[in-house]
């Protein structure tokens, strides 16, 4: 085995791996999403699509910050696109995460605040996880603890957020203030 997650070729019997992710071990933002998706798995670079550019909105975070390894991490639940499904991408490979994590997460010891993106992230690090608005929604229990879930980001989920107007009102300030005091 690699003890490299860019070399990784573990799924090669499910999916065509090309690791993305992006670390150094000074960040003091950690961002555990879901999986690439194909524009980037094509390109490379995480959150190169629709879903980083509202994300970034969400942050109030340039690309500039959102792609210095030194302040963000980005390491998402499956480092390859999983190909397409009946609807929408495939899951995570379940292979990744407790191959990767492990190895990784130890090694940022400057770390300040944890955003967990999706259900994945959340059933994996937010013990009690039911599901993702209850676990968005307990936002004041995580954050002292430097965690937070996000519902995902993708144009894929506007049902959600037109449902859930609280998320915006009530969350991106302290959302976008812990993010300014970690980088801080
Ligand atoms: S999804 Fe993860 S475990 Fe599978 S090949 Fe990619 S990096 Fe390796």
């Amino acid at each position: 085995m690699s003890s490299c997650p860019q070399l990784c070729r573990r799924c090669v019997d499910k999916l065509e791996p090309n690791p993305v992710l992006q670390f150094h071990p000074d960040a003091r933002i950690l961002i555990i999403g879901q999986a690439p998706g194909a524009a980037v798995h094509r390109s490379g670079i995480p959150f190169d699509d629709p879903s980083g550019r509202r994300l970034r909105q969400w942050l109030a975070m340039d690309e500039s910050t959102f792609y210095d390894p030194q302040q963000v991490a980005i390491m998402p639940m499956g480092l390859c696109y999983p190909g397409k499904g009946r609807s929408g991408d495939n899951p995570p490979d379940p292979r990744c995460a407790p191959l990767w994590h492990p190895q990784l997460l130890p090694q940022l010891q400057q770390l300040r605040l944890t955003l967990l993106i999706g259900q994945y992230a959340q059933k994996r690090y937010l013990a009690g996880f039911t599901n993702t608005t209850a676990a968005v929604q307990a936002w004041q229990q995580w954050l002292p603890q430097g965690r937070l879930a996000l519902p995902h980001p993708s144009p894929r989920n506007n049902i959600w957020l037109k449902r859930n107007p609280w998320f915006e009102q009530a969350l991106l300030a302290p959302l976008q203030q812990a993010v300014a005091a970690a980088l801080a």
